[in-house]
């Protein structure tokens, strides 16, 4: 049996018929059934009169694609998938999951068994059949569609999510979405706040958030999951959980098991794990990371509706575009990201369809990159294989495929390293081939696949930092990479006076707070994450000048709730009124 690709199986003396396999929003195939045997219902001579089967059956339907052969005991046949929306009323055929029909392997025909064998690779297109290569899978709203009073559902979300200060600030601040600006000042008169222009949610995580909510809200009675967590801040997904969304996976991808506990890759749990009681009547919520293949090649074969629910930003999948673009173009694709990461995972998975590649955590592993590109001597070049082990696509050929590279990014770092990233990379390929050695590496012009959120929220915060200040507040979940970057800048500004913390009650007292140490990575992974308690103004009670933000997973009612604790550390004579400070900003309502 084997499978390849061809344009025109009307036209091939060698294709003996053509199968449409027609699948419904939830991936299930549409198939018939006569005699105790499960069959495939749209088979011809031709693709014409095979689409004529589809459409005496189905009312509405995608164009066909993914077009390719299989050599069944019937001969060789062409194959096209479409997506079918709509059956007529009359029609004889039913949908079945890829599982159901896997496990019923004895009743099937043959033909049927084999195609099915050959579907593997592609499972993870059958979701996005209708789209064509230009389109989104979901495209941000515009502000004036936007759900936001979804974020009101009651008194926990509002005060998880809504500020009034957050709002006047950004209202003031942030002229341009993708240019930092000036940062605010919100006196209270014994504090007084200095805010980036820029803090806290980009509109990927806005949008997966509210397609969260509007879910669940629009689903009572179903299960409803979500891949991995949303983003990486433990208030947003205990609120979530408590509305009933459970997860798959650990965003280390760890499956839970039926009680919500993570069970190790390679062991046996005491229970089932959630993957295995999907049913098509569950839905499963695509984090604006996106999902590897393999994710959603099993999503596939349960009858999940993938595409339904797939919050995948569009700056990441614009990422993964390009990956696509460079593959095409004949360059291995290097990407700037953490092999860890649920985003890089799941842009690796999609550009090992095109392209060789090879995860690059930073610009010192670059350099040993470099390195290697730069020499012929094969013990540097097998050096490859220990650098980057499991971070390449497999049958890395290190003498052909670091001939030309391109680059793209994992959107939560910083566009800016990527693009040294860039110019270093040139600088290795000039040195070796001279001066057109620099189009041999791809990913500096095409700026648009860098997103502007990450960088916006750190340039504010370098502009705020170059005001006079006591003290500095970064707001984030514990494994949130992006705010433990934002609060780097704050250490090196403020040694003693920089403070990681998760929320408000991270400052016990004016004497304490709760400070998150950042795990150190090292060849051994992730190690020593952990809190100290850290001194703040014992026995100060004069004037301060503070600096908040918060990183990309940072709610902006948290931000309010810290300036409300900080405030709570003076005398209430001593501060001026929400309002006041309000009208401060001419945003009184
Ligand atoms: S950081 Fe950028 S790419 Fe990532 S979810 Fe936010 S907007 Fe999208």
């Amino acid at each position: 049996m084997s499978a390849t690709a061809h344009t025109s199986p009307a036209t091939s003396p060698a294709v003996a018929g053509q199968v449409v396999l027609a699948f419904d929003t939830n991936n299930r195939l549409a198939v018939v059934e006569a005699g105790g045997r499960v069959d495939l219902p749209f088979r011809g001579p031709d693709r014409g009169a095979a689409l004529a089967a589809v459409d005496r059956q189905v009312v509405r339907r995608s164009p066909p694609a993914e077009h390719f052969t299989v050599e069944t005991p019937a001969g060789r046949l062409a194959v096209d998938l479409v997506q079918a929306y709509e059956l007529a009323p009359t029609a004889s055929v039913r949908f079945a999951t890829l599982d159901s029909l896997e496990a019923s392997a004895p009743t099937l025909d043959p033909d049927l068994r084999t195609i099915l064998r050959t579907l593997e690779p592609r499972l993870h297109q059958i979701p996005y059949l209708h789209l064509d290569a230009s389109d989104f899978i979901y495209k941000f709203r515009p502000e004036k569609e936007r759900n936001t009073g979804i974020y009101a559902l009651d008194a926990t979300a509002t005060a998880l999510y809504q500020s009034k200060l957050c709002a006047a600030i950004k209202a003031l601040a942030r002229a341009q979405e993708r240019t930092a600006g000036q940062p605010v000042s919100l006196d209270f008169g014994a504090v007084e706040y200095v805010i980036p222009s820029h803090f806290g949610f980009c509109l990927g995580v806005k949008n997966a958030i509210e397609r969260a909510y509007e879910t669940l809200a629009a689903n009572p009675g179903r299960r409803v999951f979500m891949l991995s967590e949303l983003i990486h801040n433990p208030f947003v997904n205990e609120d979530l959980l408590r509305r009933g969304l459970r997860y798959l996976q650990t965003d280390k991808g760890l499956p839970y098991d039926t009680e919500g506990v993570p069970v190790p890759s390679g062991t046996a749990g005491a229970r089932p794990l959630l993957w295995d009681t999907l049913t098509p009547a569950d839905i499963v919520i695509i984090p604006a990371f996106g999902a590897t293949d393999e994710d959603k090649a099993r999503l596939v074969r349960k009858g999940i509706a993938v595409c339904s629910y797939d919050a995948t930003c569009m700056l990441v999948e614009k990422v993964w575009k390009a990956a696509r673009a460079y593959g095409r173009e004949g360059y291995t694709v290097v990407i700037h990201g953490k092999a860890e990461h649920e985003e890089t995972k799941a842009t690796f998975s999609n550009t090992r369809r095109y392209a060789p590649a090879v995860i690059v955590r930073n610009l010192d592993e670059v350099r040993q990159l470099g390195e290697i590109i730069a020499s012929d001597d094969p013990r540097v070049r097998a050096r490859f294989f220990d650098l980057f082990a499991n971070k390449h696509t497999p049958g890395f050929d290190v003498d052909r495929h670091l001939e030309r590279v391109a680059v793209v990014n994992q959107t939560t770092l910083l566009m800016n390293e990527t693009l040294e990233i860039v110019e270093h990379l040139k600088s290795v390929y000039v040195a070796r081939h001279g001066p057109e050695g620099a189009a041999r590496v791809g990913g500096g012009a095409r700026r648009d696949t860098l997103c502007y959120a990450t960088q916006v929220n750190q340039d504010a915060l370098t502009r705020a930092l170059a005001e006079p200040l006591d003290a500095a507040f970064v707001i984030g979940g514990k494994n949130s990479s992006n705010t433990y970057q934002l609060y780097r800048l704050c250490e090196q500004r403020l040694p003693d006076r920089a403070f990681f913390i998760q929320n408000e009650a991270s400052i016990r007292s004016r004497d304490e707070v709760e400070h998150y140490v950042f795990p150190a990575h090292g060849p051994g992974g992730s190690h020593g994450g952990h809190l100290e308690v850290h001194p703040l103004w014992p026995g100060d009670f004069a004037k301060k000048r503070v600096l908040i933000t918060g990183g990309a997973s940072c709610p902006d009612g948290l931000i309010q709730q810290v300036i409300a604790r900080i405030n709570s550390l003076w005398p209430a004579e001593a501060l001026r009124s929400v309002d006041a400070v309000l009208a401060d900003l001419g945003a009184r309502d």
